[in-house]
């Protein structure tokens, strides 16, 4: 299937509630303006670089989101245009963030991705250190961001039973700090557990492979 069909495809899965971040890393700019014009306008990519080449080739309305491990002396690089910062792991990152978007007079929105998956080799906090950190927040101390919600990634395994589990463990800790403060993203699910996600009440899925294909990570 075409990309164009790719997309409508998942689109028709969607409730209308959820909404669709296309995750393009690794295709081409090319890729990214057939999906903008079917109507399509936020993005997420993994890598700073890869971003910062994208960026200027592509339409200004693009709302860009951040969704792999950021590194704090690389913020300053996208602090200026991104829209939102889906892989917050630490309070130094968060620090870092507030920073540099208080220089461009701004204020960016992010996630806090907590950790989630039984495998242990993915980013995130704790969900103790999310609960730490959302508090610090909610106290007043970084008034250049605004903590949107939470992302999070299950396991990689055909197990559903399990998926599901953690699934259901990231949106309990979401409707506890919602208590608190009003969140309104809960980003779970990737081009093969994002149905299973949705169950599970994300808002928000990022859809790679399923739209663009599979990547080729040799080109
Ligand atoms: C690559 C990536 C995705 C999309 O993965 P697909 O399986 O291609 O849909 C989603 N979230 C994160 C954090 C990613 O790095």
């Amino acid at each position: 299937m075409s990309i164009t069909e790719n997309y409508y495809t998942i689109k028709n899965k969607l409730p209308e509630n959820v909404q669709l971040v296309a995750v393009s890393k690794t295709h081409p700019v090319s890729s990214i303006q057939e999906v903008y014009e079917l109507g399509q306008k936020v993005f997420g990519e993994n890598k700073v670089q890869e971003l910062l080449e994208k960026y200027p080739l592509l339409p200004k309305d693009i709302q860009w989101h951040l969704i792999g491990h950021l590194q704090t002396n690389k913020v300053k690089y996208i602090a200026e245009f991104i829209d939102t910062i889906q892989s917050v792991d630490s309070e130094k990152l968060l620090a870092e963030i507030n920073k540099e978007a208080a220089k461009h007079n701004r204020s960016i929105k992010i996630l806090l991705q907590v950790k989630i998956a039984a495998e242990d080799s993915k980013f995130g906090l704790e969900i103790n250190e999310a609960k730490n950190l959302f508090q610090k927040y909610i106290s007043g101390n970084f008034p250049h961001i605004e903590i949107t919600g939470l992302m999070g990634m299950a396991t990689f395994t055909d197990d559903e039973d399990q998926v599901k589990k953690e699934f259901l463990i990231l949106k309990k800790v979401f409707d506890e700090l919602n208590q608190l403060k009003k969140l309104e993203t809960l980003s779970m699910g990737m081009s093969d557990d994002f149905p299973t996600a949705i169950e599970c009440g994300a808002n928000s899925v990022r859809v790679g492979s399923a739209i663009f294909g599979r990547r080729d990570y040799s080109k």
